[in-house]
C-alpha cells in the first residue's frame, strides 16, 4: 500500500486530522500513514523552520504530505511553517476548489458556484524578502519571474482542460505594477494562445473581487499571483459557506501537499466545534491525485447528506444543534458503512520521488538579444531636502551619469513636484546616462556618495532589447 506523510498541525489541526483519517479508515482507503512532526511546537523546541529532519525525510521519500493547519504568530520572528513547506518542496501552484455543497448555509449572494482558483505559491511578496531601509521605512521585495509564472499558468490551463472548463481568467494589477504584474499577464496571454479551445480573459484584481461576489457562476478557473490569490480565495470561501468548506492542494513536480485553506482556528480549538469538511475535501483531491477515485467519490457523495443532517433544525422553533466534530464524523462514518466496501483494486502508480542532489535552474525559454546597464536608483536614508540630496549626488557623478529624478514613496519630488507631497527619510535618486555605462561605475558612484549620505540600497537600471526595464515614478 502507498505510504503518505501526515502532519496533524496546531490548534484544531489534530481534531480535524483525526476525523479525516477515521473517515478514510471507514471507507477502506488503501493508504498507510506515517505521522510526522511539523508546527509551532516543533519550532518552540528549537527545531529550525518547525519541520523535523524525520518529517523532511518522510515527505521527500513519499512525495505526499497530508497536513493540518500550522500557526504563525503575527509580526514575530517565526516564519510561516506552511509557507516554508510549500516553498522548500517547490509546490508552485496552490489549487483551491470552491464548490457549493448542498446542506451548507452559505452567502445569500451566491448561486451555485464551481470555481477553481490557482494561486502562485512561491514568489510575490510571499518571498518575504524584507528589510528596514531606514529606521522608519520597511521594504518588501516582490519578485515575479517568467519561468515561475509560466509553470503556474500552464498548470492552470491544464486543470481547466481536465475540468472541462470553458473559461480561464487571469487576475492581476498590471495597470499599476506594470513590470511585475505586467510580466504575469504577458505570460498568461502567451500560454493562453496554446489553448485556443478555452476562453481566456483577464481582470484587474479589484474588479475581479466585485465580479466574483456579484456573478460567481460566470467563473470557472481563475489564476492569480500569490498575495492576490490568497485574498480572493478567502472571498470565494465566503461564497460557499466559509473556510470550513475550502480545500486545497499544493502542487509540485515531485512533492504535493494537501491541506485545508483555513488556519488553526485558535478560538475554537479543543472544543469539538471544528468542521473537518475542508480537510476531508482536500483529502479527496489527494485521493484523486493518487488514482484512488472510487474512495474519493464515496466520501464526497456522503458529505452533503451528513452536512444537511448536522445543520438540520431540531424543530421549527429551535435552531440546529451546535456543530460537533465528533457527531459529524460519526454521521459520515455511518453513511459510508451503509454501503458495501469498495473492492476495486486501485490503479495506483507507485509514486517514485526522484532523488535530488542539487536544485535545478529553471531556464527561461526567452533570452534577450541585448541587455545594458544605463544607470542606478540609489535609495538614500536622509532627512535633507530633495534639492540638497540632488546636489550632493550630482557632484559625485562622473562621465555620462546625471541625476534625473528623485522620488519619495514612489512619487516624484525633484526636479519638479508638489509641496503637498509629504516625504519620509528615504529618497530614491535616479541617476541615468543616455547610453550604456560600465556596471562597476554605479557601485563606484555609491561609494563616493557614502561619505556624505547613507546609501541603504541600490538597484541597477537595465535596458533590455532597447526597452527601459524599470518603472517611472508617479508624476514623472
Ligand atoms: P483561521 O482560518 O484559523 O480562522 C478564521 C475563522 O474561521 C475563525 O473564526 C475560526 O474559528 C473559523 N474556522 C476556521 N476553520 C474552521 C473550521 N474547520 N471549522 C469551523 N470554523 C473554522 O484564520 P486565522 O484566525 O486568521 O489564523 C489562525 C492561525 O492559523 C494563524 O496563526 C495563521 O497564521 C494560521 N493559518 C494557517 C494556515 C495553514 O496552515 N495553511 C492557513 C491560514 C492561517
Amino acid at each position: 500500500m502507498k505510504k503518505i506523510a501526515v502532519a496533524p498541525g496546531d490548534g484544531i489541526g489534530p481534531e480535524v486530522m483525526d476525523a479525516a483519517l477515521e473517515v478514510f479508515e471507514a471507507a477502506g482507503v488503501p493508504l498507510t500513514y506515517e505521522r510526522v512532526e511539523m508546527g509551532l511546537d516543533v519550532w518552540k523546541r528549537g527545531v529550525n523552520a518547525g519541520i523535523t529532519d524525520h518529517a523532511r525525510e518522510v515527505v521527500e521519500s513519499t512525495g505526499i504530505l497530508f497536513k493540518g493547519p500550522m500557526a504563525t504568530p503575527k509580526g514575530s520572528g517565526v516564519k510561516s511553517i506552511n509557507v516554508t513547506a510549500r516553498k522548500t518542496w517547490n509546490t508552485f501552484a496552490n489549487k483551491r476548489v470552491f464548490r457549493t455543497l448542498p446542506g451548507v448555509p452559505r452567502s445569500r449572494h451566491a448561486p451555485e458556484v464551481d470555481i477553481t482558483l490557482i494561486r502562485e505559491n512561491i514568489e510575490d511578496t510571499y518571498g518575504a524578502i524584507e528589510h528596514m531601509q531606514t529606521h522608519d521605512v520597511a521594504q518588501c521585495r516582490r519578485l515575479i519571474t517568467r519561468p515561475g509564472s509560466e509553470q503556474l499558468v500552464r498548470y492552470a490551463f491544464e486543470v481547466a482542460s481536465r475540468k472541462g472548463a470553458r473559461r480561464v481568467t487571469c487576475g492581476h494589477k498590471a495597470n499599476i505594477m506594470k513590470l511585475t504584474d505586467g510580466l504575469f499577464l504577458d505570460v498568461f496571454r502567451e500560454v493562453a494562445s496554446e489553448y485556443p479551445h478555452l476562453q481566456a480573459d483577464d481582470r484587474i484584481v479589484d474588479a475581479l473581487a466585485m465580479e466574483l461576489v456579484m456573478k460567481p457562476d460566470d467563473f470557472d478557473v481563475v489564476v492569480l499571483p500569490n498575495l492576490q490569490g490568497d485574498i480572493l480565495s478567502d472571498l470565494c470561501a465566503g461564497l460557499v459557506g466559509g473556510l470550513a468548506y475550502a480545500p486545497s492542494a499544493n502542487i509540485g513536480e515531485h512533492i504535493c501537499i494537501f491541506e485545508a485553506v483555513h488556519g488553526t482556528a485558535p478560538d475554537i480549538a479543543g472544543q469539538d466545534r471544528a468542521n473537518p469538511t475542508a480537510l476531508l475535501l482536500s483529502g479527496c483531491i489527494m485521493l484523486r491525485h493518487l488514482g484512488l477515485v472510487p474512495w474519493a467519490d464515496r466520501i464526497e457523495s456522503v458529505l452533503p447528506i451528513a452536512l444537511r443532517e448536522a445543520y438540520r433544525p431540531r424543530d421549527l422553533a429551535t435552531p440546529p444543534w451546535p456543530f460537533s466534530t465528533k457527531r459529524f464524523t460519526k454521521l459520515v462514518v455511518d453513511l459510508i458503512q451503509q454501503e458495501p466496501p469498495i473492492l476495486r483494486r486501485p490503479a495506483l502508480q507507485p509514486l517514485q520521488v526522484a532523488p535530488r542532489s542539487e536544485a535545478r535552474m529553471m531556464a527561461s525559454p526567452r533570452q534577450p538579444e541585448h541587455e545594458e546597464t544605463v544607470g542606478v536608483d540609489l535609495f538614500i536614508d536622509s532627512d535633507r531636502t530633495p534639492d540638497e540630496v540632488a546636489a550632493i549626488v550630482q557632484k559625485a557623478c562622473k562621465g555620462a551619469l546625471q541625476v534625473k529624478m528623485i522620488s519619495n514613496r514612489g512619487t516624484q519630488v525633484w526636479p519638479t513636484g508638489s509641496v503637498f507631497t509629504d516625504c519620509v527619510n528615504h529618497h530614491r535618486v535616479r541617476v541615468e546616462a543616455d547610453g550604456a555605462v560600465e556596471p562597476k561605475e554605479i557601485f563606484q558612484l555609491a561609494g563616493r556618495i557614502s561619505g556624505q549620505l547613507r546609501v541603504c540600497s541600490l538597484e541597477a537600471l537595465l535596458r533590455i532589447d532597447g526597452v527601459p526595464a524599470y518603472s517611472l515614478a508617479q508624476g514623472q
